[in-house]
């Protein structure tokens, strides 16, 4: 197939006239020397010197034409000289002295020619071995400087360029190529070409090794193929008749190597040629070292192939280890595969809950392609898992990785069938090679990765490597993935931790996982104890605490019901609701500190009874005594009928007062209430309250005021302030069942004035000082042996005295009476 462009040349036909030359030469000297002497014989008076003439024309055609000249020229001397000395006496008759001279002659000429003749053959042998030895040198030199261009190439590239033009003018030829056998051994491929024209070359970079051209052959003997012209090789190969480059000689070699046949390697000539043995052999030699020199640029490159690789690989896993943000990691390892292993690189995902896959990723080396694809992917149809068409849902599916080495031209037509985008999309773009590789965690496939080439073959080592890379993504993900669950997981314990309700969990073997502060606040119990623990072994009474909660289930936790129950902890008594939910890995309850609340119910529903006690009894004394008033059967004395008015007007004014507390109680809370504080003198106040009051008390108590020196005057509302001391005096009252003094102090000084009431009734117990200011709140009534009262005079007090900017506070030793002091700033 390939052949030489040059026209023809005479090589052959050049020779000839060269010999012609030398032996026409030869005979003009073997005869004209004799002649030229028998001339001198004869114009010579004295013959014994053309005699001795004779003997050297005779060397001298030796000289010119070896043994043969000498021959020629011995026969053209012995006639004249016989004729001149051997029948110098008698011309007619050889006599004995002629004879002997003749043949001494003769013998003479001819043993001098002989001696001639063999030195000048030896000569010529031995200039001929000069010659081959110089050949042969120029032959190693050549192999040598091939061989020096070899050992500095480094890739295949490299090789052929040194083997092409080195070789080429080692082998004395114009043109060169170098052609591998295919991976399957079928085909040869033109991987370097120089000096043909490409016309030629192009239907010939793909060839079967079975075919009938002289690389072919020379691959599948072994053996070089050499051809010395262009009829010779068309009469040889017929097939390249016509369609081949024009040409002369041709040298075919097998490139064999250390592992056997790697290719072959074709040399043309500009003219016809011979191929001696010699020559022959500096070609095969030729092909040796080019086999080896690929052989060797083949491993570097397979080996430098090798550390790209590695370290790739290498940067890949840095970059995926650096960084739990999953989006960016995988855009930039998709931007690390291109345009490296291939010009697109995708990452999709597989989203669980619709069964659908979406691209997370596309990228391409050119921003704008990258860009265009991304538009593309939004109109693009949605894919689905369970796609029998789509080839990453088919590696979703079955986590069996896809290499196409060459996109058959069927599915791309009936991709373009399904999708009018895909149509659109390769009118862009052309699809050569494509690999899909599945992201696989476990037992779970859930993405794949997809490198596309558009005009190179993928090779089966970036099969590999696509298959390592997700492999490394996977782990990648999954980490993320894993991250941010633990996150989303930390983030709802923190919320859980610091949420104002209790939160238990327990494990499926009871055991408690998780406690939260407000767990340890409402039983009392730090985490630290209970972590781990069965419940009941930490808090006293959990079972009776959690079983009436009815477990709802973890499908629909806003059915749990709470159920409120009382608890002993370390500060006492507390109401807890709970409510519990349980779920596949265990039970979480919920536990809400209600105590208050609960106190506040068991407030309102006492507060009810009581007001409905304290406004009965005033009901029940007006009532009757307006019924006796009312009756006309019996006579009612004048005495006796002022007194049930008298009751009338009393119990209404309780009535009254009872219900402006509740009142008062309300509009307070809903902060209706003014207080205008003004420059007001308590001594007076207390002087008119302490007077009506004494109206009230029963005799057993005796009411006084206090003071001292010092001036009482205070910024206080006096209205407001009278009531709060109403209310402190008949508490006072009130609660001394047994009499004893009452005092009203009064104390100015630093900017403060100090009202004190002061009793020496039934006290408080110190853990209810406080609580005695609530709203509604009164103590037991075991304690307080009966007294009647709404609970909301303190509070009310309380709240008044507040306004004014002052305080009230009770200091009390139970069974010694309580005084409670209103500090007031002063005006
Ligand atoms: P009440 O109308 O019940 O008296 P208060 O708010 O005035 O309501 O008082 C709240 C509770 O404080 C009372 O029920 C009583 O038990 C207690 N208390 C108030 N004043 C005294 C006092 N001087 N001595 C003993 N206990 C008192």
């Amino acid at each position: 197939m390939i052949a030489d462009a040059a026209p023809h040349g005479h090589a052959k036909a050049g020779r000839w006239p060269h010999l012609r030359l030398r032996w026409g030469l030869v005979v003009v000297v073997a005869l004209g020397a004799p002649a030229l002497v028998t001339l001198l014989a004869l114009t010579s008076v004295r013959t014994v010197v053309p005699g001795l003439l004779y003997v050297v024309a005779i060397i001298l055609a030796t000289a010119v034409g070896g043994r043969v000249g000498g021959l020629i020229a011995v026969v053209a001397s012995a006639f004249p000289f016989f004729y001149f000395f051997a029948s110098r006496y008698d011309r007619n008759e050889l006599n004995a002295e002629g004879a002997t001279a003749l043949i001494v002659f003769v013998v003479a000429a001819l043993f001098g020619s002989e001696v001639l003749g063999r030195e000048r053959a030896a000569r010529e042998r031995a200039e001929l071995a000069v010659r081959q030895s110089a050949s042969a040198l120029d032959a190693a030199a050549r192999l040598q400087y091939v061989a020096d261009a070899l050992s500095t190439a480094h890739t295949p590239q490299e090789v052929l360029d040194a083997v092409l033009t080195e070789g080429v003018r080692a082998a004395e030829a114009r043109g060169g190529l170098i052609a591998t056998v295919s991976d399957d051994g079928e085909w040869l491929e033109v991987i370097a070409s120089r000096g043909y024209d490409m016309k030629y070359i192009e239907p010939f970079l793909r060839f079967p090794v079975n075919g009938n051209f002289p690389l072919s052959e020379a691959v599948r003997t072994g053996e070089g193929v050499f051809i010395g012209s262009e009829a010779e090789r068309d009469a040889r190969y017929p097939e390249l008749i016509g369609r081949s480059q024009p040409g002369h000689g041709l040298v075919c070699v097998p490139l064999v190597g250390e592992r056997g046949t790697i290719g072959g390697l074709v040399f043309s000539f500009p003219t016809d040629q011979e191929f001696s043995p010699e020559r022959r052999a500096l070609k095969i030699a030729l092909g040796r070292q080019a086999a080896l020199a690929l052989e060797r640029a083949r491993f570097s490159a397979a080996e430098r192939t090798l550390r790209e690789r590695l370290s790739f690989l290498g940067e890949a896993t840095a970059l995926l280890t650096s960084s739990l943000e999953l989006d960016r990691t995988l855009e930039r390892l998709t931007e690390l595969a291109v345009p490296l292993l291939a010009d697109w690189c995708t990452i999709s995902m597989l989203v669980e809950e619709t069964g659908e896959i979406e691209q997370v990723v596309v990228a391409h080396q050119d921003p704008e392609r990258k860009r265009w694809a991304e538009e593309m992917r939004e109109g693009s149809r949605t894919i689905r898992i369970d796609d029998e068409f789509d080839l990453t849902a088919r590696v979703v599916r079955t986590a069996e990785p896809v290499f196409l080495r060459e996109i058959p031209q069927e599915l791309l037509d009936e991709a373009v069938r399904r999708d009018p985008n895909a149509a659109q999309a390769l009118k862009e773009i052309s699809l050569r090679s494509a690999i899909t590789v599945p992201l696989v965690s476990g037992e779970r496939t859930f993405g794949a990765l997809t490198l596309v080439s558009e005009t190179r073959e993928l090779q089966d080592s970036e099969f590999e490597l696509a298959q390592e890379l997700a492999a490394r993504a996977a782990i990648a993900v999954e980490n993320a993935r894993l991250y941010r669950e633990a996150e989303r997981r930390a983030e709802a314990a923190l919320a859980l931790a610091h949420v104002g309700d209790g939160v238990v969990l327990l494990d499926r073997d009871g055991r408690v996982r998780f406690w939260n502060s407000a767990a340890a606040a409402i039983t009392g119990i730090p985490e630290g104890d209970a972590v781990g623990r069965h419940p009941a072994e930490v808090v006293p009474k959990w079972e009776e605490l959690t079983r009436p909660a009815e477990l709802a289930d973890a499908a629909a936790p806003e059915r749990a019901r709470p159920v409120t129950v009382p608890i002993e902890t370390a500060s006492g008594d507390r109401w807890v609701a709970v409510t519990g939910v349980a779920f596949d890995e265990g039970v979480v309850y919920a536990l809400r500190d209600v105590s208050d609340e609960e106190a506040l119910e068991r407030a309102r529903s006492d507060f009810v009874a009581t007001a409905s006690h304290e406004l009965r009894t005033p009901l029940a004394a007006v009532y009757g005594a307006a019924r006796t008033l009312r009756r006309t059967d019996i006579e009612i004395p004048e005495e006796q009928r002022d007194r049930f008015l008298e009751i009338i007007v009393s119990e209404t004014e309780r009535l009254t007062a009872i219900v402006s507390q509740i009142l008062l109680a309300g509009q307070l809370e809903e902060g209706r209430v003014d207080v205008t504080p003004s420059a007001t003198d308590l001594a007076p106040l207390a002087e008119s309250v302490l007077e009506s009051a004494r109206l009230r008390a029963p005799d057993e108590i005796e009411l006084r005021l206090e003071r001292s020196r010092d001036r009482a005057v205070a910024l206080a509302d006096e209205d407001k302030l009278r009531q709060v001391l109403v209310n402190l005096l008949d508490n006072a009252i009130k609660y001394s069942p047994d009499g004893g003094d009452v005092t009203v102090e009064l104390n100015g000084g630093q900017g403060r004035v100090r009202l004190a009431v002061r009793d020496r009734g039934l006290g408080i117990p110190p853990g209810e000082q406080e609580r005695i200011f609530e709203k509604f709140y009164r103590l037991d009534p075991a304690l307080t042996r009966g007294v009647g009262g709404s609970g909301l005079g303190l509070f009310i007090s309380r709240e008044l005295v507040s306004r004014m900017g002052g305080s009230l506070t009770v200091r009390s030793q139970p069974g010694e009476g309580a005084a409670f002091v209103v500090d007031l700033p002063a005006a």
